[in-house]
């Protein structure tokens, strides 16, 4: 983790539990339908920042509203506080209620979840905002916005400070900012069981590896002393066949540095370096394809001409990414409107704790038929 007083940087890993599909919406690339989205350099499958960004904003309201919906006023409670402004109104209610903190301090909870402003947060905070066209203290204007229906994104809690929001008289940038999230590793079935890719670039920009440690172009390294392995050899990773040597020397610093991630389903023994000019070929190979078929409602049966092939990340594949927090409690002062603004604490116990929908609830497309889980860990 970099440290700096103004951005924070985490790193992020995700293990796929499930097949994870992202897709393009609507190319056919050979003979796939639904194609997931790729790095335009690279050509490997990747999940974008904007993809992970809408999800853990979602994530981030389930999680305050699991715990603090019975706490909330309703808008008709709000309107009759003392306060000339939305946010005096809120502080009030913060103080009577004693349970949303208006500063670190004096808080009766200490947790992200009753920062001051989540006195607002509904389900209209994640998604697309329903109301840009709404002043930021619009919510108690009368007749138009009650039920909750078109509230839009509130502008005032820390999902909305968090991961920004525009309304008619305000846009907040936000404060987190997620990168794509690249492959690390990634599972090939082999005679000798699943191996693990990657390639000595990877290894070096993830910090596993202090040096670059790149095969030849037409063989790849393998680690550690596998059953009946001498030091060179060939072996398959799915249809090609790669002659290897052996690097002893780096396995216990790829080791060391593996422990970073909790919850890695190998050890450096089960990682085979590729070159980096074949990674994408073997990745792209390896991906899973599932076929699928439209069901005729009326018959139940299959429908002509209605079948389909998609493509998916498969099982066991580790990403890599960065988080940067921005810490903007300096500006706090500069634009009342935005104040209170949550610490940098906050926002990361909020993204960690909203982060464990992503092995439950998962991120992409076919997450309810059997797609999407995602399992993160933080370096
Ligand atoms: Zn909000």
């Amino acid at each position: 983790m970099m440290k700096s007083n103004l951005v924070h940087e985490l790193s992020l890993y995700g293990m796929a539990s499930d097949p994870i599909y992202v897709g393009t919406g609507g190319y056919t690339i050979g003979r796939v339908d639904n194609t997931i989205v790729r790095d335009p350099i690279t050509k490997t499958p990747k999940i974008p920042g904007s993809t992970l960004a809408g999800v853990w904003r979602y994530y981030t309201v389930l999680k305050i509203l699991a715990e603090i919906k019975k706490e909330q006023p309703t808008i008709e409670d709000l309107k009759k506080l003392e306060g000339k402004t939305l946010s005096e109104k809120i502080a009030k209610f913060a103080e009577e209620k004693e349970c949303f903190r208006t500063s670190g301090e004096n808080c009766r909870e200490n947790s992200w979840k009753y920062f001051v402003g989540n006195i607002l947060t509904s389900v209209n905070c994640a998604g697309q905002d329903e109301a840009p066209y709404m002043n930021t203290d619009e919510i108690l204007v009368d007749g138009k916005n009650e039920g909750g229906s078109k509230r839009g994104h509130c502008g005032h809690c820390i999902v909305c400070k968090g991961f920004g929001f525009s309304k008619k008289d305000l846009s907040w940038q936000g404060m987190i900012f997620f990168s794509d999230l690249t492959i690390l590793f990634f599972p090939v079935f082999t005679r000798w069981g699943t191996r693990w890719i990657t390639t000595g670039e990877i290894l070096q920009d993830a910090g596993f590896l202090a040096s670059k440690n790149s095969p030849p172009a037409t063989s790849c390294f393998v680690l550690g002393k596998w059953e009946n392995q001498s030091k060179s050899g060939a072996i398959n990773l799915g249809w090609l066949y790669l002659p290897f040597t052996c690097k002893e020397e780096i396995e216990e610093e790829l080791n060391q540095n593996l422990k970073k991630v909790s919850g890695l389903p190998f050890t450096a023994e089960e990682i085979v370096i590729v070159p980096e000019g074949l990674f994408s070929q073997i990745v792209n190979s390896n991906l899973e394809v599932r076929t699928s078929v439209s069901i005729n409602p009326i018959t139940g049966a299959a429908k002509e001409g209605a079948l389909f092939t998609s493509e998916a990340v498969p099982r066991g594949t580790v990403f890599r990414g960065n988080i940067r927090i921005f810490d903007k409690q300096c500006f706090a002062g500069l634009q009342e409107k935005i104040a209170p603004l949550p610490s940098y604490g906050d926002l990361e116990k909020a993204l960690k704790e909203a982060g464990e929908f992503f092995n439950i609830l998962g991120i992409g497309g076919m997450t309810t038929r059997g797609f999407g889980r995602l399992k993160i860990a933080f370096g």
